[in-house]
């Protein structure tokens, strides 16, 4: 076999968990050439930006970090710079042409072609381009890249693409047709990532309710069933479901897979159904309230969470004001709101009544107050209660303080089924309790509520403790 000195590959990722799972991917495809991942940017070898194109700020922060590499190759080189993701796929050579310094832009499909391009740069040092799309997936095979210290989440793509044209989004000129991958190289993923210590997955797909359906592969659901008899895998988290497509089969999944977290993602956009229709959603605002019920109703304590988007073209205060009411009514457990922004590729850059950017400004800090005053007192409404939470790890910046003194108590962080954020003491612990709780899923009692994540304490009695005796109750 041949052996490769180490050489150093400075990935920096933007955008969507998409991005994150790429940015692993292309990790583990280099780590044959002998690439090994590297925070310094300065000493690297190989710097891959992974771009992202869905609004017009994440494009412009792909430039100027781009832009600043330039002063990096100066400096050293034979430095290789190469551009990824969405930005490199709309862009292809142009990128090239405006920047010297970038010695290959590759597409959203050239991944698993990078380490040939690679290997033709460091022995020729041409210059190179691949943004073909395929309608299908030609190639795949499971990768997983490395993982993170104390990683106990991984995710898994499970197809690419999409095919629904909604008139503001990039994504299908960006990321082609739909196309599913095969459930068999999805399941084999997985498990290599159990194997590696991983307890939770979050399977990827723009839409994954159509997950297998040209391809005539099984369905999602049957492919959440086969997901949740892997070994050893404790949590199944997914995104996204289109509210179009979600399907009955799907809603059931959450009253009995037992893995299946009790959370979903269903990106709703507006509340108004004259915009959902320019926005070629494709459903309605009752349809959509429809599927909610439905959820509840097989499920009462499903989280749910959603996308809107403020200031469409010609969207009137009325129709923002129906946008508030529906937040008002379903009560999400939280979301993710986004100003409007003209994409050059996708239909609605071209429609009348631009909204002003001082409009958007004041609609989304209206949508994000209105939730947060929500997601608040839900969170107070836990209060008391006890949950199971997937151990993380300790919280961010705590590790350090706990680690000067082995008897303080020390904060650590992870994650409730329904995707709450969790922070909690372990009376007494100190950091040598890393190993022991990181991947576990402890039983914690929620005794504090703010706006972004939830207080609370290990508790020594079980779940099934505490059920018998009545004390709390559970959340999911
Ligand atoms: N496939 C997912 C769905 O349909 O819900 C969405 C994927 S997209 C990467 C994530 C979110 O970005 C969308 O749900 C939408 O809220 C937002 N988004 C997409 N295009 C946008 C645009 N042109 N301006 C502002 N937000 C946008
Ligand atoms: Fe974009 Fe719509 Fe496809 Fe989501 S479903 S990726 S918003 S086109």
């Amino acid at each position: 076999m041949l052996m490769h000195s180490a050489k150093r590959l400075h990935i920096s990722t933007i955008g969507c968990q998409m991005n994150v799972y790429d940015a692993n991917q292309i990790a583990g495809v280099l780590a044959p050439l002998g690439y090994t991942g590297s925070d310094a940017i300065d000493s690297a070898d190989l710097v891959i930006v992974n771009t992202c194109t869905i609004r017009e700020k994440a494009e412009q922060k792909a430039f100027s970090f781009l832009g600043r590499l330039a002063k990096i190759k100066t400096a050293n080189p034979s430095l290789i710079v190469a551009v990824g993701g969405c930005v490199a796929q709309q862009e292809g050579e142009a990128i090239l042409k405006r920047m010297p310094h970038v010695d290959l832009v590759f597409g959203t499909h050239a991944i698993f072609r990078l380490p040939d391009m690679i290997r033709r740069i460091e022995t020729t040092r041409c210059r190179l381009v691949d943004v073909r799309l395929s309608d299908t997936i030609e190639f795949d095979s499971p990768v997983a890249g490395p993982l993170t210290d104390g990683q106990v989440s991984a995710f898994v793509t499970i197809m690419r693409g999409c095919d629904n044209h909604c008139t503001y989004c990039v994504v299908p000129h960006v990321r082609g047709r739909e196309a599913s991958r095969h459930p068999d190289r999805i399941i084999e993923e997985i498990r290599l990532r159990v194997d590696q210590g991983v307890r939770e997955v979050i399977l990827l797909g723009q839409n994954v309710n159509s997950y297998g359906n040209k391809e005539g592969l099984c369905t999602f659901t049957e492919l959440l069933e086969r997901v949740n008899g892997i070994a050893d895998l404790e949590r199944i988290r997914f995104t996204t479901s289109h509210p179009k497509d979600l399907s009955e089969d799907l809603i059931r999944a959450f009253g009995h897979l037992e893995k299946l977290c009790r959370h979903i993602h269903l990106p709703v956009q507006s509340g108004d159904d004259e915009i959902l229709k320019r926005m070629n959603r494709r459903y309605t605002r009752d349809g959509y309230l429809e599927k909610i019920a439905r959820l509840r109703a097989h499920c009462p304590d499903v989280a749910i969470t959603s996308d809107f988007i403020v200031g469409f073209p010609g969207e009137t205060d009325r129709q923002f004001q129906s946008t508030l009411d529906l937040i008002a009514a379903v009560r999400y457990d939280g979301l993710f709101a986004f100003m409007y922004s003209d994409r050059p590729q996708a239909p609605a850059a071209a429609f009348s009544g631009k909204i002003s950017e001082v409009v958007k400004k004041e609609r989304l800090q209206a949508l994000l107050d209105l939730q947060e005053r929500i997601t608040l007192e839900k969170h107070q409404a836990m209060v008391g209660r006890i949950g199971q939470v997937l151990v993380e790890g300790p919280s961010r910046g705590i590790e350090a303080a706990g680690s000067e003194n082995a008897a303080a108590p020390i904060r650590w962080t992870g994650r409730l089924p329904s995707n709450h954020i969790v922070h909690f003491s372990v009376p007494g612990s100190g950091p040598e309790r890393k190993e022991v709780l990181t991947g576990t899923v402890a039983d914690i009692i929620i005794e504090g509520a703010y706006a972004h994540s939830l207080w609370g304490r290990l508790t020594h009695r079980g779940m099934g403790a505490a059920a018998e005796k009545g004390e709390n109750s559970i959340v999911s």
